[in-house]
């Protein structure tokens, strides 16, 4: 049997790669790629000419199948994303279940992610932290999604696309109130920048001024005063619906 690579790739800069990921890519059958115009930049720049298969959402069933067939005959695969590590906020996860259930060995070679360069920079506790990832779109699911996070008191992190950032701090000024974020804004990238705000700072600054590039968005967890207040009010419900 064949051995799948989970590779990590830049998620801006092209140097950070490791030489692990490059001799991997190098030595593997076939690069099992998100988006396989995306991955031929990146094998350009590292002179690497592979054949690669597209494997993302709306294909993973038929591609997942043919990519553990390959590995059931011994091929070894490297799977990438667009950027960073493939299984977080990205296709892989189902992958890495099938290639288990088949036996197969996995490894991963790791690299960078965009939560963890935001979070290590953020200065907000990054020692406990909780990974979101991209919220759901629908307004009930996403805002039960919210209200559960009401008493977190570690460190929230988000991924959000630009186009949704405003409803996104919207919603987390309605339900978790005037918390202090910061916004990883194109990490590792020529206008990399940290903006450091309270919620309602944040929604002043980008009503003036529509948010670009890729953000990482982390809020800071909840204090001991707004965790005394959730634990009275659900107290108060409880007691009120015993009545
Ligand atoms: N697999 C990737 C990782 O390891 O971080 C995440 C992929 S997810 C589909 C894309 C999201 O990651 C973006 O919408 C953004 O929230 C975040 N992201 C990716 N690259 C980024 C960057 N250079 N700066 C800030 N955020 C980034």
């Amino acid at each position: 049997k064949g051995i799948l690579y989970l590779v990590a790739t830049p998620i801006g800069n092209l140097e950070d790669i490791t030489l692990r990921a490059i001799k991997v890519l190098k030595q593997v059958d076939i690069i099992a790629a998100e988006d396989t115009r995306q991955t031929i930049k990146l094998l350009n720049h590292l002179e690497i000419k592979k054949p690669l298969v597209s494997y993302y959402e709306h294909n993973k069933i038929s591609k997942g199948n043919y990519l553990i067939e390959q590995l059931l005959e011994g091929k070894e695969i490297a799977l990438v994303s667009d950027a960073g590590t493939p299984a977080i906020s990205d296709p892989g996860e189902d992958l890495v279940k099938l290639a288990i259930e088949n036996g197969i060995q996995i490894t991963s070679i790791p690299g960078p992610v965009a939560a963890i360069a935001g979070i290590t920079a953020s200065g907000l506790q990054c020692g406990r932290f909780v990974f979101e990832g991209f919220l759901p779109m629908n307004k009930k699911v996403r805002k039960d999604r919210l209200s559960q996070l009401k008493g977190e008191i570690r460190t929230i992190v988000f991924y959000e696309a630009p186009h949704k950032l405003i409803y996104t701090l919207k919603d987390l000024y309605e339900i978790l109130g005037d918390r202090r974020i910061v916004l990883a804004r194109e990490l590792t990238k020529r206008f990399e920048e940290y903006l450091r705000f309270s919620l309602k700072e944040a929604l002043d600054f980008y009503t003036e001024k529509a948010p670009k590039g890729e953000f990482v968005l982390m809020v800071e967890g909840a204090s001991e005063e707004e965790i005394e207040e959730e634990r009275t009010c659900k107290w108060s419900n409880i007691t009120l619906g015993e009545h």
